[in-house]
């Protein structure tokens, strides 16, 4: 009999807490999450609601305080093949060429030299690469360096991709790029996508699903299903409502980081 795997996310009752010396945060409370396969969720919240947190334990980083993850029919234990995770600040081996680079993972993974050759050579024209193969991370822009940090995820063919603000430090034009390029090959290679964001546009043009999350502790605010057809027009009339409808729940968010911080402020 076979089995089928799917990339399903499952997190149930899901709380993290972080301690220090002086005190403990609640980072997370009683987050119930189901992700069907394929589906590409944006987390969106501001600065200190735990997004990071939540990616972080799904990937199996920094397990949850209670609670339990399951993703891709298995209880998250420790980090796996099954889930790539992309950071803001590219994490690419900086002694090492683009190719070298993506195909690092296919190196450890033990695959012959013929097939690692192919796949690296398939993702280096995916994502326009194929010119600067040879090159080095250092000699690369922001844009370029994020291309091969995507690559380098895509080369284990995880099922599920987890992004964590990856586009944060890049300009508008080459935002938008790698956001249509990132939205193309996700509809070529259907992964389930967990992506972080603090930018209510860029959730609006990716999301199959929005989940606003409160500031700490980080709870599920709101969970929001577009149906906008894609490629989605942030001057349209839908994308508009659904923006000053998302930046109201984030500003009541913001709001209350204010408070707090005016709080420990006060206390100093
Ligand atoms: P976000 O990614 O949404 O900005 P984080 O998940 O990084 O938020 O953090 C959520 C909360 O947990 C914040 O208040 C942060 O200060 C706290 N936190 C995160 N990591 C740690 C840690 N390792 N030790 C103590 N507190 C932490
Ligand atoms: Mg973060």
């Amino acid at each position: 009999m076979t089995t089928s795997v799917t990339s399903h996310i499952n997190v149930n009752a899901v709380n993290k807490i972080f301690s220090t010396a002086d005190k403990e945060v609640i980072a997370l409370r009683d987050i119930n999450l189901e992700i069907p396969e394929g589906q590409f969720v944006c987390l969106l919240g501001p600065s200190g609601c735990g997004k990071s947190t939540l990616l972080n334990a799904i990937a199996g980083f920094s397990l949850p305080t209670s609670g339990t993850i399951i993703a891709n029919g298995k209880t998250v234990s420790d980090p796996g093949p099954d889930r790539g995770m992309v950071f803001q600040e590219y994490a690419l081996f900086p002694w090492m060429t683009v190719e070298k680079n993506i195909a690092f993972g296919l190196e450890i993974k033990g695959l012959k030299q013929a097939e690692i050759a192919q796949r690296v050579s398939n993702l280096l024209q995916m994502l326009g690469l194929s010119e600067f193969r040879q090159r080095y991370p250092k000699d690369l822009s922001g844009g370029m360096r994020q291309r091969v940090a995507i690559a380098r995820v895509l080369a284990l063919d995880s099922p599920i991709m987890l992004m964590d603000e990856p586009f944060g430090a890049l300009d508008a034009l080459t935002r938008r790029n790698l956001q249509d390029e990132l939205l193309r090959i996700w509809a070529d290679l259907k992964k389930t996508i967990i992506f972080v964001t603090h930018s209510i546009e860029e959730a609006i043009y990716l999301a199959d699903r929005i989940i606003v999350m409160t500031y700490r502790p980080g709870t599920v605010k709101k969970d929001i299903v577009l149906d906008l057809p894609r490629l989605r027009d942030p001057s349209s009339a839908a994308f508009n409502a659904l923006k000053r409808e998302l930046g109201q729940l984030v500003m009541e968010e913001q709001q209350r980081h204010h408070d707090d911080e005016l709080k420990l402020a006060a206390i100093d």
